[in-house]
């Protein structure tokens, strides 16, 4: 048995290291994770060390200690042999209207990779995956190990919710982050998003970290410090991980709100997806084949993705997960054909509003933020874990940044139920509009940087 180090001190001098500014060994690591775990340390306890740990934030090798205790805390999956090399995932910080998911684990399956994507559910102004794609009746989020192996095997990609035992120590730790302050720490966010990418055994994987006014890092420099902390540790966990850095700034595509994004996913799978989404599936995809070893370059990754929204593979991929996580083939056919009549299976809002715009000129900004923050209002996100959200409320864009308006064209439609839009809604939506003179435009690459393992 490989030798472990042990620590003998007691667990409050651990917290006052950490509190003065001492590094931790992997020993006390250990210590705080396992206690955690096994809920042998205290509430209070728990809650003095991650504040002592933002306070003073961790060197490189304590949050790869912190990332690995996380991640044995549970179950670490295994694979097959001959899935070796073909196991890839992504995260996103998160950002409005974020349904890269949808569509890049069908066409990563296409490529013939193995998707197993543990996504979350919404919080605040920000959209979860797991949310969006309950607005498919019959789609289930909750698939057992067992049934998790099934679908990569029959399918290649599965988009499902954390099962109990993945990474216990972090739902702890997550849930007192939330009570004490402390989300916003860098090695606490590290370990909490790669340990349960870790203990999903994965090839690759690949980070869309956000920034901008509608990201939780409003700029680049912030976003870059926390893509590079997990690039880093997920690199030493033996995970070919990159990282791309994106602008969240408009909303990503013209649909925000769950069943909308839906539609959007499935009319880029169908080819006919808005430009920011295909760049944004086909540099995270591209990075993730190339890390692999299934393109020879980014470039080139980025056509073979592009080629499976083309020619119907990712669709068809997308149809068959449907299928595995619970859609009848029915509706899973419907929804896949070309001409699909979307309302016919996706719930509908009763009430529908076009706002108009209130002068003309050239769209300089959409400010995601704003609209994001009315939807969660009428319904569409969640202010705490476990409260309902309204599938059918969301918002489709109908203008594009760039674009020449005439006064009182229709910009935004609002897709509500009750509470109803109030008039100081929108107000604060029609703050989220500006119009100016086309010289004033400073349209900038989505991508702004991407960093290799
Ligand atoms: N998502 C996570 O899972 N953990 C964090 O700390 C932040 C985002």
């Amino acid at each position: 048995m490989a030798h472990q180090e042990q620590s003998t001190a007691t667990f409050p001098e651990h917290i006052r290291k950490k509190r003065n500014g001492e590094q931790l060994s992997a020993g006390e690591i250990r210590d705080f994770v396992q206690g955690v775990k096994d809920k042998t340390i205290q509430e209070s306890q728990i809650g003095a060390m991650l504040m002592a740990i933002w306070l003073q934030g961790m060197v490189a090798e304590e949050t790869l200690a912190l990332t690995k205790e996380m991640m044995m805390s549970g179950e670490v999956m295994s694979w097959p042999a001959e899935w070796e090399g073909l196991m890839v995932d992504k995260h996103s910080t998160g950002g409005v209207g974020d349904k890269i998911s949808l569509v890049l684990a069908p066409a990563l399956a296409a490529c013939g990779c193995k998707v197993p994507m543990i996504s979350g559910r919404g919080l605040a102004h920000t959209g979860g995956t797991l949310d969006k794609l309950e607005s498919i009746p019959g789609y289930n989020v909750y698939q057992s190990v067992q049934q998790l192996h099934r679908i990569l095997e029959e399918v290649g990609c599965c988009i499902v919710g954390q099962t109990d035992n993945l990474v216990p120590a972090d739902k702890v730790m997550y849930a007192l982050r939330d009570v004490t302050s402390t989300v916003d720490s860098l090695p606490l966010i590290t370990g909490s998003i790669i340990s349960k990418k870790g203990a999903e055994s994965l090839s690759a994987l690949v980070l869309d970290v956000k920034f901008g006014n509608a990201a939780l890092y409003k700029d680049l420099g912030s976003a870059k410090s926390l893509a590079q902390s997990m690039v880093t540790v997920g690199n030493s966990l033996g995970i070919r991980t990159g990282a791309v850095l994106s602008r969240m700034n408009c909303p990503i595509g013209r649909c925000v709100g769950n069943t909308l994004e839906v539609m959007e996913s499935l009319e880029c799978l169908k080819g006919r997806g808005p430009d920011d989404i295909l760049e944004l599936v086909t540099s995270l995809g591209g990075l993730l084949l190339w890390m692999i070893g299934r393109a020879g370059s980014l470039e080139e990754g980025k056509k073979v993705i592009s080629k499976t929204l083309q020619n119907g593979a990712a669709l068809e991929k997308f149809q068959n997960m449907m299928i595995g996580q619970g859609v009848t083939s029915q509706i899973a056919a419907s929804l896949c054909s070309t001409n699909a009549d979307y309302y016919s299976i996706l719930r509908r809002a009763h009430y529908q509003t076009e706002l108009e715009t209130q002068g003309h000129g050239t769209v300089l900004d959409i400010d995601g933020m704003v609209i994001a923050q009315v939807l969660h209002r009428l319904g569409a996100g969640r202010s705490k874990a476990g409260d309902p959200v309204n599938h059918s409320v969301g918002a489709e864009l109908l203008v594009s940044l760039g674009q020449k308006v005439e006064k009182g064209q229709p910009w935004l439609r609002v897709h509500y139920e009750t509470p109803a839009l109030s008039a100081e809604q929108r107000l604060s939506l029609q703050g989220a509009l500006t119009l100016g003179t086309a010289d004033h435009l400073h349209t900038q690459p989505l991508v702004a940087e991407i960093i290799l393992p």
